[in-house]
């Protein structure tokens, strides 16, 4: 099964866009990992101060009720090199410092989501890079209007997933199978 990286960027936390309904996330900023499966939260025990509970909503439910599997999730800050890092690739383009400022301004739902073609799939939900050309319906062309503020990241390649995946979860994805997957997969 295929895995990709999918992130909710600091315009998607802020605008309230995770806080719909959906499973709780408990995360703590600046650093800390809790996997969350089936709705159950895992490793409470390394919670300890600036704890806070984030629901997380509408972005996250779309990948849910296709049939992906949530296999990892971190709520964090990142600083400036990891930002360049995580858009190496994008570094000779007039828009790269803005857009490392950009990811920089808040904490970020970073994710990895498993399931059959999600890296293409991920990217039909997610919609076209510009808002304006995403289609209604996508999230960025419901929710978003600009190019350099379109809420949500994800993955464009089988390397690009692999390359994020080892970047933001440099333990890997948790491990857990969905007990539904015979009704999703045949
Ligand atoms: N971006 C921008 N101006 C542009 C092109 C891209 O600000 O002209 C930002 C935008 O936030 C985009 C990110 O850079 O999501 C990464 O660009 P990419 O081409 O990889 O688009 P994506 O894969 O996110 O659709
Ligand atoms: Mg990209």
């Amino acid at each position: 099964m295929e895995q990709t990286f999918i992130m909710i960027k600091p315009d998607g936390v802020q605008r309230g866009l995770c806080y719909g309904y959906g499973v709780w996330m408990v995360g703590k900023f600046g650093k800390g990992t809790y996997g969350v499966s089936g709705g159950v939260i895992e490793e409470l025990v390394k919670l300890d101060e600036s704890v806070l509970g984030l629901q997380v909503g509408d972005i996250i439910s779309r990948f849910e009720k296709k049939g992906f599997y949530l296999k990892g999730m971190k709520f964090i800050n990142v600083d400036r090199p990891f930002a360049e890092k995580h858009y190496e690739d994008l570094s000779a383009k007039p828009f790269f410092s803005g857009l490392v400022d950009y990811i920089i301004s808040g904490p970020v739902v970073a994710m990895i989501w498993e399931g059959k073609n999600v890296i293409l799939t991920g990217r039909k939900i997610i919609g076209a890079t510009n808002p304006a050309e995403s289609a209604p319906g996508t999230i960025r062309g419901d929710y978003a209007i600009e190019i350099g503020r379109n809420i949500i990241h994800g993955s464009d390649s089988a390397e690009g997933a692999r390359k994020e995946i080892a970047l933001w979860f440099p333990d890997g994805p948790a491990n857990w199978q969905s007990s539904v997957h015979h009704w999703i997969y045949e």
